[in-house]
């Protein structure tokens, strides 16, 4: 309920931004509410490694002839078929029990998912949740020793299986998720990692609602940022979300970074960097490349 309210205010938000914008040239009053934002605290920093653009060109050119041999129009005509992907949580503590979620905290969160992908083709099932004391891994970070051996001893299922690992992660960041082409070459390493506090009701404000997990995941099944590859094309791979020359902070309802190119910046999409009450959509072309990158690389 908390996302369709404000999903309604956010929608309604941005119907007045935009005639503002259309009456009165308005986008300089947007861009000054984001560095207000901006200063309040904490700003968004998620630490998926992204490629190259180049990186992501050859990437792109790999999977889609991988997808032609095997596929036999590409999977471009294919429906979109409902998947359901099993989930499994991993909460770390420290020795003395900092980081316990309680049962509830994890059902929220796995609520905001669900909502999150409402509008896809992809549904989560929490299958179990682990609590695990350890010092080293409740400070992890990506690429770290810590974050091997946590996830060799937690990681469970296979490239079709979820794996959520909660924890004080280091570096100011709030999270980040392995890419479905990664799974191949390293098994071990696929999931998703979140920082505790960016929970429903955490500590981690303005990105304690839960979106966090789902900006992740959005990674996990196939997603770049929108703003990747910035004002170029074919910048995210993703035809429906305009262009984006960097990332967004806070809400700047009118934010137009690439005005070359058509429509104003994503910044209501979960694959942005705004604030968790700023972030609700995934579009169509998001949700048709997370089901072809996720069922051929995961099986989904
Ligand atoms: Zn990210």
């Amino acid at each position: 309920m908390i996302t369709f309210n404000k999903n309604i205010s956010y929608r309604s938000l941005w119907i007045l931004g935009s005639l503002l914008i259309s009456l009165f040239s308005f986008s300089a009053s947007a861009d000054t509410v984001a560095k207000d934002k901006s200063t309040e605290g904490i700003l968004r920093h998620c630490g998926t490694e992204h490629p190259s653009e180049e990186e992501a060109e050859l990437q792109e050119q790999y999977f889609n002839s991988l997808r032609q041999k095997f596929v036999p129009d590409g999977g471009y005509s294919q429906q979109l078929i409902p998947a359901t992907v099993n989930v499994y949580f991993h909460v770390i503590t420290d020795s003395a029990g900092n980081g316990a979620l309680t049962q509830a905290e994890i059902n929220n969160q796995m609520n905001v998912l669900n909502s999150g992908f409402s509008a896809t083709a992809f549904s989560f099932n929490l299958v179990s949740t682990t609590t695990t004391a350890n010092n080293s891994w409740f400070n992890v970070t990506p690429g770290s020793g810590a974050e091997s051996s946590m996830k060799s001893s937690l990681r469970v299922g296979g490239a079709a299986d979820l794996n959520v690992y909660v924890a004080n992660i280091g570096r100011g960041l709030l999270g980040w998720a392995t890419f479905p082409s990664s799974y191949p070459s390293n098994p071990v390493n696929d999931g998703v990692v979140i920082l505790t506090g960016s929970l429903p009701g955490g500590s981690a404000s303005p990105y304690n609602e839960g979106d966090t997990l789902v900006h992740e995941v959005g990674h996990w099944l196939g997603l770049y940022h929108t703003f990747q590859g910035g004002c170029n094309n074919p910048g995210d791979f993703v035809s429906d979300t305009p262009a984006e020359a960097s990332p967004a902070f806070g809400c700047p309802v009118g934010r137009d970074s690439c005005p070359g190119s058509a429509g104003v910046d994503p910044i209501f999409n979960f694959m942005d960097y705004t604030d968790d009450s700023c972030m609700f959509q995934f579009t169509a072309g998001q949700n048709t490349r997370a089901s072809q990158q996720s069922s051929f690389y995961r099986g989904l």
